[in-house]
């Protein structure tokens, strides 16, 4: 990703005058609002709904936002749920929550754990957080309608049909989303992340990347099982498409372009000894970039190809992209301003991998210390200040002035080589000459264990182990 990609953010700004007052004047209803959004969350996660069937749930977020004060329309794009709250002169927000569950069995043991089914026998659970967006969806809009004095605008509220088949956002769009109810000046979403509790997390440029749902029927010749000879066995071709699309990635991208191709569905045939017809394959594609997701789609359908011609299959394979999502970029200016906002209620920390030099190189920004975010993240996190918790005072560094290495003698001793005589390694003591550091005379060999590298290396290496005879 290069920089114009992913904008960096300013550091050392304060934080604009006049938001932690309103931002404490918004959140001082959280406490009324909590108990009924902590049972939201409950509910939801125990009667999760299928995308396409979220009937049930956006029945709960619309029967809590009229309350509120909110105008509610229902089924809009399928179950589409939005509620206005017009509060005079000023920018339209939108609110975005996702409202549909995965087909995965639940096996948490959690006293709420779904034990939802289809139908069809299908297990359902809310396995992507999206019962959480939209618990603090609803909670967001209570808190909102119940500070108007400190907010001027239009709050809109959207529960959000369908995300995990890609089909809701477009569907609420067709239905006329933005003409019946206003164009959005800004549209806020969130989604749940492995991170320490409390901690909100916001990316500069991409913050999703593009999706791509590819299905691939391949054509084979059924036979019977015992008689492999007269087959064209799609299930051993299937199988070799499979390993070859695990070299797109590895072989085919650079690592410095992220992509993702897995195989999240294989079927064929119904019998242990009939060899089937077909196979297919369905996948799903992410990248950071158009032209990756191309050149990835490109590849996937050369080696379905290549492999089907290869297995000498009678039919060339079908290759077709179903649905597909462009890259979720985050607007600088508008993350700054979010940003700002968590800031002022919270304490700030710079993503030391991805934060300009000025905060990288000083741990004591005005914003905070530098943190780390998990891998591939590349974002600033903020986390609530914890109340009467006081920061610990910095302990100054105690400079080390004894000489734990050696420099190879040779270096040492001829005067023809100054640049590496500086590689003696000192630890602490930097800025002196190097020869002025070390008084203990001629250097040894270094006692295990000592040296630059000691923390990295163990002393002693555990005992082999033994395997029992
Ligand atoms: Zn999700």
């Amino acid at each position: 990703m290069n920089e114009a990609e992913h904008p960096q953010p300013v550091p050392g700004t304060s934080v604009p005058s006049g938001l932690k007052a309103r931002a404490r004047r918004v959140l001082q209803h959280l406490d009324a609002v909590l108990p009924d959004v902590d049972a939201l969350y409950v509910d939801l996660h125990e009667h999760p709904e299928l995308s396409g069937h979220e009937a049930r749930t956006a029945s709960e977020v619309a029967r809590r936002l009229e309350p509120e004060g909110y105008e509610v329309s229902r089924d809009v794009g399928g179950h589409g749920v939005v509620g206005l709250l017009r509060n005079g002169d000023g920018p339209t927000v939108l609110l975005r929550g996702d409202m549909d569950a995965l087909p995965v069995e639940e096996k948490t043991g959690l006293p709420y754990a779904s034990r939802v089914r289809t139908e069809d026998g299908e297990p359902v659970m809310h396995a992507c957080g999206h019962d959480v967006h939209t618990a603090c969806l609803v909670g967001t809009a209570a808190v909102l309608a119940r500070s108007r004095d400190a907010w001027r605008g239009t709050v809109m509220v959207v529960g959000q049909p369908a995300e995990e088949t890609l089909q809701g956002a477009k569907a609420m769009l067709d239905a006329g989303l933005y003409a019946r109810f206003g164009t959005p000046d800004a549209v806020l979403g969130q989604h749940t992340a492995p991170l320490p509790v409390g901690t909100f997390m916001h990316r500069e440029g991409v913050a999703m990347m593009a999706s791509a749902h590819v299905r691939v029927r391949l054509f084979g010749r059924g036979a019977h099982g015992a008689m492999p000879e007269l087959s064209v066995d799609p299930v051993v071709l299937g199988a070799s498409v499979v390993m070859r699309l695990q070299t797109i990635v590895s072989r085919a991208l650079s690592p410095l372009e992220p992509a993702v191709v897995t195989v999240g569905q294989f079927q064929a045939g119904s019998r242990a000894n009939v060899i089937p017809d077909e196979a297919l394959l369905e996948l799903t594609v992410r990248t950071e970039d158009a032209g990756v997701q191309a050149r990835v789609l490109a590849a996937i359908e050369r080696i379905a190809k290549g492999e089907a011609a290869a297995s000498g299959a009678p039919r060339p394979p079908q290759v077709e992209v179903l649905e597909r999502t462009p890259v979720n970029r985050n607007d600088p200016a508008l993350l700054g301003r979010v940003r700002d906002a968590h800031a002022s209620v919270g304490r700030a920390r710079w993503c030391r991998a991805c934060s300009p030099p000025r905060a990288r190189t000083s741990p004591s920004s005005p914003r905070g210390r530098s943190t780390r975010c998990p891998p591939r993240t590349g974002s600033w996190a903020s986390r609530p200040r914890r109340p009467g918790r006081r920061r610990r005072a910095r302990r100054p560094r105690r400079r080390r002035r004894t000489c734990r290495g050696r420099t190879p003698a040779t270096t040492r001793r001829t005067a023809r080589a100054p640049a590496q005589r500086v590689r003696v390694t000192h630890r602490g003591g930097a800025g002196l000459p190097a020869r002025r550091q070390c008084r203990r005379g001629p250097l040894k060999r270094p006692r295990p264990g000592a040296g630059p590298l000691a923390r990295r290396v163990p002393r002693r290496l555990p005992p082999p182990r033994v395997p029992p005879s």
